[in-house]
């Protein structure tokens, strides 16, 4: 009689560095797998038949995720095999591996129905796809297979714009080389990655993996032109002049402000503001780089999505007590329970059913105070599924010497108003179709530009959509001429 394997219901775990130790740095927090480890963790995958394997539905771009756990077991005793067969697989979906494996919300999507989750803990998917792409980085592994992935082409099949250089944009952008476009991404700002360089701390996601893969996007054929607003630097007419189609991944960068007495004192600041300088502007490094950043003894921050929780625990690391407070409950905050679970640990105060309704100043006109109303959660829920809240009259003044506000995103309207031809629904996302096509033809756009603030893996998955759209928009355009 054969003998069932036996079912290891524990993950095997990611080391991380010791708490007393990173709240006095910027250094990444989780250390990830070994190649022992990881083969380890990876054993304990049950391979469900990839036309029903639950993970694979649950990513948004559908890797192969049995195919690339199976392709790390298959070479125990050669790494350098194992690692580059598996990262073959992810990359045929998913071209940003290390940073996907670092911030996507794995429990809500491909570990989220996981099998193993029935019997005890889902496959520590993330943890390994992080560990075939830092391998591979680390093993001079990519570089081979790069040019196994080479554009099929010359650069000749078509000219594609994209605009923004984030999530989205690269994904459309490193797609479309692949099938053999000459492609040029516009981005605004002098570093290319949107939010992963500019909003999501060093702790998270290290900057010189980010920039390592975005270097492997510029060896398959992708130029970015960098301080290139589109809109103003170039418009997006002069664009559809001289490309065959342009994508637009501008993503949702515009902070939603609080409308309350006392908003214009110093030290508030919005935590994209607060996030852009110590991310891209290296302020925490201050004076060794030029920008500067300010933060009292006492910080606040408003909000508690994963933009609140990188500001809090950025500020942590600048020597300030901080304490999150959020309008509605614990089983409400957005931001990842990872990111919680890790503020919580480094020290982050939580203060939960407070909206802030005036901000304090001194005589200088630096903030001093935080005024809130209590707040009280209802049975009833609203559009997004949470509970609604009501005021319940009742006052609490709490200190603050600095505060970071993150209570939302939304897209900028600097093409929209330029081309007035985009059509906008009233929160100023894109309007598109379902091939990701706008009100102007030859122009697609997904990320947040479409969806509001949402996540890295959706934004990815649109590019990848829209590359194939593009693709099929311009063949037939050149048939057709
Ligand atoms: C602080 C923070 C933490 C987050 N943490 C997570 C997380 O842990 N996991 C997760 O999945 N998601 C997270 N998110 C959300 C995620 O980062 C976004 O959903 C994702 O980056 C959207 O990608 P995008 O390509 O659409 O846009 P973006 O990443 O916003 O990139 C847009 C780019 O376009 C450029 N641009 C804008 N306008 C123009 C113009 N007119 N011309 C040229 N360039 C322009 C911008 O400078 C930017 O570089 C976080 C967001 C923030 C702010
Ligand atoms: S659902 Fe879990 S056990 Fe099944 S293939 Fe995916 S990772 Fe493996």
């Amino acid at each position: 009689m054969a003998v069932k394997p036996k079912l290891i219901k524990e993950r095997i775990p990611t080391p991380e560095v010791p708490v007393e130790e990173r709240v006095k740095s910027f250094v990444e927090v989780n250390l990830g797998y070994d190649f022992a480890s990881a083969l380890k963790e990876a054993e304990r995958c049950i391979q469900c038949p990839p036309e029903y394997a639950p993970c694979i539905k649950g990513c948004p771009v559908h890797i192969n995720i049995p195919g690339f756990l199976k392709a790390l077991r298959e070479n125990p005793d050669n790494p350098d095999e194992a690692v580059k067969n598996a990262l073959r697989v992810i990359w045929n979906d998913n071209t940003l591996p290390a940073v996907t494996g670092r911030v996507c919300p794995q429990e809500e999507q491909c570990e989220a129905p996981c099998v193993m989750g029935k019997v005890g803990d889902p496959i520590n998917i993330g943890k390994l796809e992080r560990f075939v792409a830092d391998y591979a980085r680390k093993h001079g592994i990519e570089e081979e297979l790069l040019r196994e992935f080479m554009a099929n082409g010359d650069g000749t099949k078509g000219r594609v714009a994209v605009v923004g250089s984030g999530p989205a944009g690269l994904t459309c952008a490193g797609e479309l080389a692949k099938m053999g476009y000459e492609v040029t991404v516009f981005e605004a700002l002098h570093r290319p990655g949107g939010v992963l360089i500019y909003g999501i701390p060093e702790f998270r996601l290290p900057k010189e993996i980010l920039d390592k893969e975005i270097a492997k996007l510029r060896e398959l054929g992708v130029e970015i032109k960098l301080d290139h607003i589109v809109g103003k630097t170039v418009t997006l007419e002069e664009l559809l002049g001289e490309y065959d189609a342009v994508f637009i991944g501008t993503g949702a960068g515009t902070p939603k402000l609080l409308n309350i007495p006392g908003i214009l004192l110093d030290r508030i600041y919005t935590a994209n503001e607060f996030l852009t300088r110590i991310n891209l502007m290296k302020a925490y490094l201050f004076p060794e780089y030029d920008e500067p950043i300010a933060v009292g003894e006492k910080t606040i921050v408003i909000g508690a999505g994963n933009t609140a929780m990188d500001a809090a625990r950025s500020a942590l690391r600048l020597g300030t007590e901080v304490t999150i407070a959020y309008r509605r409950g614990r089983e409400d905050m957005t931001a990842r329970i990872e990111e919680i679970h890790h503020a919580e640990e480094e020290g982050v105060k939580f203060e939960f059913f407070l909206n802030p309704v005036e901000f304090i100043g001194d005589e200088e006109g630096r903030v001093k105070a935080v005024k809130f109303e209590k707040m009280r959660p209802l049975e009833e829920r609203d559009r997004k599924g949470k509970r609604k809240i009501v005021g319940t009259g009742e006052y609490v003044t709490l200190e603050a010497d600095t505060v970071i506000i993150a209570i939302g995103l939304e897209p900028n309207r600097i093409i929209s108003e330029e081309a007035t031809g985009l059509k906008t629904n009233p929160d100023g996302t894109l309007v598109v179709d379902e091939n990701l096509m706008t009100s102007i033809p030859g122009v697609f756009a997904g990320g947040d530009a479409i969806r509001g603030e949402a996540t890295v893996i959706l934004a990815m998955g649109d590019g990848k959509r829209a590359a194939k759209a593009i693709d099929a928009y311009i063949r037939r355009k050149k048939a057709n001429a």
